[in-house]
């Protein structure tokens, strides 16, 4: 795929939120993010005074669009902030610090994985796209913790740091006076989502305790796909998840996915779920998926 062939989407809103101040609650948020398989967002949250842009793309030259659409403003950019450490995510991290002069937040989980890459990621990101991705190494400059606040200018993040789910950390940000929530992978808003890093019940586990957390009507901000209302958001994300699951322990009785049960629920799923693309670029996303549950369910003994 050319950089040609690649459409843009940049949505942009002008976010009217209730609050007593509310002039000063008025923002403008932008979601860049680029059509098609492997979409996904970055933020560009911003309220006149202070911008905060949250996660930087998969490879350097989108991560160079991302600057472009922040231009001017640059110098108001008060910090980049990184859910994660999956290469969609992350890849843009010195694009975006030499762009803005600001700081890459995320938590030390998430430094720890961009230093040692246990799950791979990164290193097949770079042999997939070597001219398009950092020569250097991916680094956080400041340190945030679970239960701590973060201020930003006008913005005030609580810390939530979440274990193993979708990937070996989330790191989620609220914003309580705009009742945002910045949530990273925790959902993959009509798109097929990446569960290779086989831990699928925890991450329904993390849903549920974002029900039982947050307000059903504190906006969520996904990494893929588009923003919603929690109350909304959380219970397609974990019947998604669930019917995946519960499909590949009906398959699996027998402790073998036969080549029929496999193709049984990738037409399931296509036909429940249908045009999901995939989070990532990769070929047969849903069968690998279905690998990784299987070892999980098989190595929980759930079986
Ligand atoms: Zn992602």
């Amino acid at each position: 795929m050319t950089r040609l062939s690649l459409v843009m989407l940049v949505v942009a809103l002008l976010t009217p939120l209730v609050s007593a101040a509310a002039d000063s609650a008025m923002m403008l948020t932008s979601r860049f993010a680029v059509k098609g398989d492997g979409e996904v967002n970055t933020y560009i949250f911003d309220d006149g005074e202070t911008v905060i842009v949250v996660d930087t793309q998969r490879l350097e030259s989108l991560a160079a669009d991302v600057a472009d659409i922040v231009g001017d403003r640059a110098d108001r950019v008060a910090g980049v902030l990184i859910t994660h450490p999956h290469p969609d995510h992350v890849s843009g991290i010195n694009v975006l610090r030499r762009a803005f002069g600001a700081p890459i937040i995320g938590s030390r989980a998430t430094a720890d994985e961009l230093a040692n890459d246990t799950m791979g990621y990164l290193a097949l990101t770079r042999e997939l796209y070597p001219d398009d991705s950092s020569a250097e190494p991916l680094t956080i400059d400041q340190v945030v913790a679970d239960g701590e606040t973060l201020t930003l200018g006008g913005f005030t993040f609580e810390i939530h740091e979440l274990g193993h789910g979708e990937s070996v950390t989330m790191t989620l940000y609220y914003e309580a006076s705009r009742r945002m929530l910045i949530a990273g992978d925790l959902f993959a808003v009509g798109h097929t989502p990446f569960l290779l890093d086989g831990h699928v019940l925890d991450w329904i586990r993390q849903l549920d305790w974002l029900a039982e957390t947050f307000d059903a009507d504190v906006m969520v901000y996904p990494g893929h796909g588009e923003p919603g209302a929690l109350g909304d958001l959380v219970p397609a994300q974990r019947t998604y998840l669930e019917d995946f699951v519960s499909l590949v322990a009906a398959a699996n009785t027998d402790r073998v996915l036969s080549h029929k049960e496999r193709q049984t629920i990738v037409d399931t799923m296509n036909e429940r779920y249908p045009d999901h693309p995939p989070v990532a670029a990769i070929p047969d996303l849903l069968e690998l998926n279905m690998e990784a549950v299987d070892a999980e369910l098989k190595a929980r003994g759930n079986q």
